[in-house]
């Protein structure tokens, strides 16, 4: 069966695939690429699931095949919430993750609530009226500076619950065992019909 990752992105199509993998399914993931003349949906709702919904369906609509979609970004509890939507573009614009992280280190500065959770919202639609939302979340706090080499976005300055280490330093093996990502897909696959 085809199921269509709402992504251009060759790395997040890897990573769900990989995810698939792992729980035994048999799916044929194919990303937007593969689809020629697709409209690219906006990401300009107030929530993750907004957003999450508004690709999902859009695409959906486009293609006419099932859609996986995920919307994601980081929550700071002592900025109420912010980035959150706004996760890459905190900076602006040019969305450029090193100038997002320091603006981000710069506003907790001196803070002592260093929590934070990286939100996924992921959403399925296998059919028309068949619209399934699944959220999956990973605490952690907010490092004093960047540090590590790996991943993207907030990872350098992201210490995950559990670990000293930033996720930047952990790499993806251990991310991609505990992201937020991993944890909504996860879901999400593991909600699809067994003849799927
Ligand atoms: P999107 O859902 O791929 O559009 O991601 C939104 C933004 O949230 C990214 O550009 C990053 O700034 C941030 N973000 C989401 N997931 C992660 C992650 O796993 N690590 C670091 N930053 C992330």
């Amino acid at each position: 069966m085809d199921l269509v990752v709402a992504t251009f992105n060759l790395n997040k199509l890897k990573e769900i695939r990989k995810i698939a993998e792992e729980l035994n399914l048999d799916i044929n993931l194919r990303s937007l690429n593969e689809f020629k003349g697709i409209k690219e949906m906006e990401e300009d709702g107030e929530s993750f699931e907004g957003n999450a919904v508004k690709k999902a369906r859009g695409y959906y609509s486009q293609i006419g095949l099932p859609v996986l979609s995920e919307d994601s970004g980081l929550c700071v509890e002592a900025l109420d919430g912010q980035p959150g939507v706004y996760s890459s573009r905190f900076a602006g614009e040019d969305k450029d993750d090193y100038k997002n992280n320091l603006k981000l280190l710069e506003l907790m500065k001196g803070i002592e609530d260093r929590e934070a959770k990286f939100v996924c919202v992921a959403c399925l639609v296998l059919t028309e009226d068949k619209i399934e939302v699944f959220r999956g979340e990973l605490c952690g706090k907010i490092a004093d500076e960047m540090r590590g080499e790996y991943g993207f976005g907030y990872d350098p300055v992201f210490i995950p619950e559990g670990y000293d280490e930033t996720l930047a330093e952990l790499g993806p093996e251990i991310k991609n065992k505990i992201s937020h990502r991993r944890r909504a897909i996860e879901k999400a696959l593991s909600h699809l019909p067994p003849n799927y």
